[in-house]
């Protein structure tokens, strides 16, 4: 599997924004784009002029970095949605939002996209009673997601349970920290993801 190495904090102050890649370090005045909120290099304090292209480009590897994707995973993600009925850019963001890792970290069983994955792909998570260890599983309204029991007992899950005691997940959601289990009561919809995306930009970029 292709690994994503980038430096984390990078792609926050090159997009100009908080994507909160690095879970409780990203509330703390740890941040790197707190100390220096513009982009890394020489030019980074320079004014940035856009093309539209650049707009779309920039939109697209935000989203992309957010949730931690390789470009052809992403892509085939949007070619999925493209062929789906309804709008585009809605449903490449549902596809993206009930991807298990995503929904892991939405549950508030990580403190990041990225942490979620791991969690997914060593085998700590469980979907309707069974192991996926998937991280692009799609989860469906109705299923069940829950963190092995016995790996609940290992720390690093067990301070992330105890640090997100009251954690309020997303209304599509339904969770039960105690048990460190949750339901996908709906699929997400468009107004439940609040951090600002332009998936239109996204939809003319993949359609150039
Ligand atoms: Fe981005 Fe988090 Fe790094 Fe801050 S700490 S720059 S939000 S990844």
């Amino acid at each position: 599997m292709a690994k994503y190495t980038e430096a984390k904090c990078k792609h926050c102050r090159r997009e100009g924004e908080k994507l909160y890649l690095k879970g409780e370090r990203c509330y703390s005045e740890k941040c790197a784009f707190e100390r220096r909120p513009y982009a890394p290099g020489e030019q980074g304090q320079g004014r940035r002029k856009q093309s539209e292209y650049g707009n779309q480009l920039r939109e697209k590897q935000k989203v992309r970095r957010m949730y931690g994707m390789m470009e052809d995973q992403f892509r085939s993600t949007f070619s999925t949605a493209a062929r789906q009925k309804g709008v585009t850019g809605e449903n490449f963001l549902q596809l993206l939002e009930t991807r298990l890792d995503n929904t892991v970290f939405r549950m508030g069983f990580a403190t990041s996209r990225s942490q979620a994955r791991q969690l997914v792909l060593h085998g700590h998570i469980y979907v309707n009673g069974s192991r996926v260890n998937i991280a692009s599983y799609q989860v469906e309204e109705g299923d069940t997601i829950s963190v092995k029991d016995a790996s609940r007992k290992k720390n690093f899950i067990k301070d992330v349970l105890e640090t997100n005691d009251e954690y309020n997940a997303p209304e599509w959601l339904s969770v039960n920290m105690e048990k460190a289990e949750g339901t996908v009561v709906r699929m997400p919809e468009r107004e439940d993801i609040e951090h600002p995306i332009n998936e239109q930009l996204i939809v003319e970029y993949y359609s150039l």
